[in-house]
């Protein structure tokens, strides 16, 4: 195998998360494939091209470096726009392939002016409004001399999309700051349609914006872990099925993440099990070690927490997670030997062991165990 794990993506359940994803929002509204942080994980290199084997050609990304993945990973015609981090070398490269970028500052869109002035290409921009979220954007007296630079410059400055982001959408307690924002939004979007402008897109939703605030869906929605198959956070999901009610969960986990068992043992009651004094054998116990560690995205605090899948069972994390193995307790499971398969993420026979319950147990949120996992281990479509 040459890797200790391996992660299998599965295309069935993305498509059905796609089409639930595209029938919640309606005809109107376009997707766009949030594909930052490796595709949440996921590896770009293999979910674009599976993303534009089931239709969808629309993606954004954080920075330059991942644009230029998903150009090389795509197969099809398609757009890429940058929503953070471009450099100004990068920003005549994006002009010359028609990758399309925010511009959420003044510097950025003059230096952008000039490339294609120079170049002699339109630069497509996005311009970026500041609503509340205070990170980045112009404010309503910046935009106004936005709006003039782009006047101006119809010729080299294409005015692609107009958009925004929210403070936090998925939690109900954000719920007034949320509000605000639309309104804010709306102010500014009026001071551009006054100016006789016509951005394509206007676009401000994030997954959970779009599920809990239809208005701010729009002519397009940046929809990143939904496709994936998890809701923003539990909130979320009960928001969304008690509205609902008696459907089950529309959304399908599309990763899963194996392993195997590296070699077994048997452990005498009272002795300690792996560094320090973390698990102490309360009986007599059958133990094994699996090949994946921290350094593989196997957080630590799944110490003596973390729970897997092996031989139909589920069992338990013992010990400490070291760099690159765990131990798990195989006592209910005797016949487990070296090279039986063992799922951290995914089903086995009827059982399941799904992200968000591994990462609330690790105190993480699915965003971030995900895209944790390392570029290294290999991934393979199914
Ligand atoms: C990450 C991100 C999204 C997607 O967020 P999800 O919660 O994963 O849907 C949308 N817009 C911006 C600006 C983002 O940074």
């Amino acid at each position: 195998m040459y890797h200790t794990s391996v992660i299998e993506i599965n295309k069935a359940a993305y498509q059905g998360n796609l089409k639930f994803i595209k029938k919640l929002m309606g005809k109107k509204t376009q997707i766009s494939s949030v594909v930052k942080g490796n595709a949440y994980g996921h590896g770009i290199e293999y979910f674009v091209p599976m993303a534009q084997d089931c239709g969808q050609n629309h993606f954004c990304v954080f920075s330059a470096d991942e644009a230029r993945s998903v150009k090389k990973a795509m197969k099809n015609e398609g757009t890429i726009v940058i929503m953070g981090m471009i450099e100004k070398p990068e920003i005549s490269w994006a002009i010359t392939n028609g990758i399309e970028f925010y511009a959420f500052d003044e510097n950025r869109l003059e230096y952008a002016l000039k490339v294609a002035k120079k170049l002699k290409k339109r630069a497509v921009v996005h311009i970026e409004v500041e609503t509340g979220l205070n990170r980045t954007g112009f404010n309503s007296e910046q935009l106004k001399k936005v709006i003039k630079t782009l006047k101006e410059n119809w010729e080299h400055l294409e005015f692609k999309g107009f958009c925004t982001h929210y403070a936090g959408a998925e939690s109900i307690s954000n719920y007034l700051r949320i509000k605000q924002q639309l309104v804010s939004f709306k102010r500014l979007q009026k001071l551009v349609q006054e100016s006789g402008l016509r951005p394509e897109v206007y676009h401000t939703a994030c997954s959970a914006a779009a599920v809990r605030y239809p208005s701010t869906r729009m002519d397009m929605a940046r929809i990143g872990i939904m496709q994936y198959g998890y809701w923003p956070n539990m909130e979320t999901y009960i928001s969304y099925m008690t509205r609902k009610e008696g459907r089950n969960n529309p959304l399908k986990r599309i990763i899963s993440w194996k392993s195997k068992i590296m070699s077994t043992k048997e452990v005498k009651t009272g002795e300690f099990i792996g560094y320090g004094t973390f698990f102490l054998a309360s009986k007599d116990m059958k133990i094994a070690t699996v090949p994946v560690g921290y350094s593989h995205g196997f957080s630590r605090s799944l110490s003596n927490h973390g729970r897997v899948l092996v031989n139909g069972e589920r069992v338990g994390v013992i010990g400490t997670v070291s760099m690159n193995s765990f131990t798990i307790d195989i006592t209910d499971v005797p016949h487990t030997k070296p090279g039986d398969e063992v799922v951290m993420i995914g089903d086995q026979g009827d059982l399941s062991i799904s992200v968000s319950s591994f990462s609330e147990m690790s105190n993480q949120l699915n965003y971030e165990l995900l895209t944790r996992l390392p570029r290294r281990i290999p991934r393979k479509i199914v």
